[in-house]
């Protein structure tokens, strides 16, 4: 049996800001009921009410400071919940799933590189201090551990790991897996900052990263990321990540073809991941908490027996939570997500006034960029089909999941996606953009494709308006795809087939095992 240890700022419902909080919260627990040891790592960001003081300390460097964090610990659903308590993390935030990584949208926190070396340097003592099980009485888990590392916060654990560790005959057998959710968010940082990870400078080549693109200026004030003429140096901790660790994954098989095709689809790390080699295993979900026959937010219980009738009750309290004409034979697109660019929120608001004409209706769930947030709030007041809601709402995420007849994804990328995973078990039908994990999972059986949605070669370039105008024409092909097939024999079959899906967590959870297991036995 494996010892796994996952590394992640984000653990659902603890703390999430969006699909990496799912993964860390549904992967472990399948991988617990296989009779793994499985432990999840992450910042304690909040006074969580049910996890306890372990009184265990431990020295770590918050950049040049020498600091002690303390561990808190739960054990539930067979995985041991670890959090790294620091006054820099709880500090933070004042909300659980706010402010994780910066004071406002797209401003990140200027000690970001201090935060999340220290949450490195503080997992890695974990399975050598923290006794798992109830009350610790399983003792520890020991060298022989797997630490998964989850996105850019976690990349530079596979460095600490061999400098700090196996150079001194500590966890000679442990291996590093760089698991990636999102190659859009790679950790650049200015070079000045190799300074305070407290590494030697042989790793400094496997940090540096020459680009033309820089995020935002870390002032706080700045949101404008730079794209500069000459090419800068900065340092990229994905990139360190990929270099270090043992095996490369990422959330599904065709993000990464994706990640390793081109410098756009890989955000400049496509070369790197190319030469490491990026497996992709498609994300699960949490069966037992996405489950419309027992949800406890939504009005009515369904399976696929009674999802006519069960749907019907959602729909018509969805219309009327949203102040919609109420009216179930009106179909409805429910959009729920992050205001981002990738997510294409954006060509939801551009298309408003070609949408009034195709006798739908729109309901948009999300929080991100100040400005879409706005628009959104005010799009009712313009379009009475249309409902915009800027709030982070799981209960309102439910009803619409459960009460939409098409959940709407016009991402312009999408490593997996986890809302038309959600969708389909409700028997709500995906139209989703032709990318990354969308394209594994929205089966021709399951729902229907809109044309890509165009974004700009380089990151931090601007969509222009007669791009943004190609999207809305891209979307509209999906969604006048799926009205055609509104209430047609084919539309309930398609329903049916979504629900009889298997999204659960079984299949990649076995994929993921396969994988460490080769780790281990082969020292690949
Ligand atoms: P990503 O991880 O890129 O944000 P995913 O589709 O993988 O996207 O996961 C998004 C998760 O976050 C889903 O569980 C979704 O329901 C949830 N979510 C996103 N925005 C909101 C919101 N405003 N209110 C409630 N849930 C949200």
């Amino acid at each position: 049996m494996l010892n796994i240890c996952f590394v992640s700022t984000e653990v659902a419902p603890y703390s999430k800001t969006g699909g990496l909080g799912d993964v860390t919260e549904g992967l472990p627990e399948e991988l617990a009921k296989m009779g793994h040891t499985v432990c999840t790592v992450a910042p304690r960001f909040d006074q969580y009410k049910d996890a306890w003081d372990t009184e265990i300390l431990e020295q770590v460097r918050y950049g040049k400071k020498a600091t002690k964090v303390r561990y808190f610990h739960n054990y539930k659903k067979g995985v041991d919940r670890i959090w790294v308590d620091h006054h820099v993390y709880l500090s933070k935030t004042s909300l659980v799933n706010k402010k994780l990584y910066g004071p406002k949208d797209a401003i990140d926190y200027i000690d970001n590189s201090e935060r999340f070396a220290m949450l490195a340097q503080a997992a890695l003592a974990v399975p050598l201090l923290v006794p798992l099980g109830p009350d610790g009485i399983n003792g520890t888990m020991g060298e022989n551990t797997i630490f998964v590392c989850n996105d850019w916060h976690t990349a530079l654990l596979p460095l600490y790991l061999k400098e700090y560790y196996q150079s001194h005959g500590i966890f000679l057998n442990a291996k590093t897996v760089m698991l990636l959710h999102n190659i859009a968010f790679q950790g650049r940082f200015p070079v000045s900052k190799f300074d305070v990870l407290n590494l030697p400078q042989k790793y400094f080549p496997d940090l540096l990263f020459t680009t033309q693109f820089a995020p935002p200026p870390l002032d706080e004030k700045t949101t404008e990321p730079i794209t500069t003429p000459e090419p800068i140096e900065m340092l990229n901790w994905l990139k360190a990540g990929f270099l270090n660790c043992d095996k490369a994954v990422t959330v599904s098989p065709n993000f990464a073809r994706e990640v390793t095709s081109n410098p756009a689809g890989g955000v400049e790390l496509d070369d790197i991941a190319k030469t490491v080699g990026l497996t992709g295993i498609t994300n699960g979900t949490k069966v037992e908490s996405w489950n419309p026959k027992t949800d406890k937010y939504i009005p009515a219980n369904y399976d696929a027996e009674t999802m006519d009738s069960g749907k019907k009750i959602c729909k018509l309290a969805l219309q009327e939570e949203c102040g919609l004409e109420v009216d179930p034979d009106i179909p409805i697109f429910g959009f729920i997500g992050r205001l981002e660019n990738q997510k294409g929120p954006d060509v939801i608001v551009a298309a408003m006034a070609k949408l009034a004409e195709l006798d739908c209706q729109v309901v948009i769930l999300g929080t991100g960029a100040p400005k879409l947030e706005a628009e959104l709030e005010s799009l009712g007041d313009t379009y009475l089909f249309a409902k915009g809601v800027a709030r982070f709402d799981p209960e309102l995420a439910r009803l619409i999941t459960a009460g939409a007849d098409y959940c709407l994804m016009p991402s312009r990328f999408e490593p997996c996606g986890l809302n038309q995973l959600y969708a389909m078990m409700y028997g709500t039908i995906p139209v989703v953009a032709p990318v990354g994990g969308l394209v594994d999972t929205v089966l021709p059986q399951f729902g229907f494709l809109m044309d890509k949605i165009p974004m700009p070669d380089k990151p931090g370039v601007k969509v222009s308006g007669e791009m943004l105008e190609r999207g809305v024409e891209a979307m509209i092909v999906g969604m006048k795809k799926a009205l055609q097939e509104y209430g047609t024999p084919k539309f309930e079959q398609m329903r049916l087939a979504c629900m009889a899906n298997d999204v659960s967590w079984k299949k990649p959870a076995t994929q993921y095992v396969d994988v460490f297991e080769r780790l281990m036995s082969s020292g690949i």
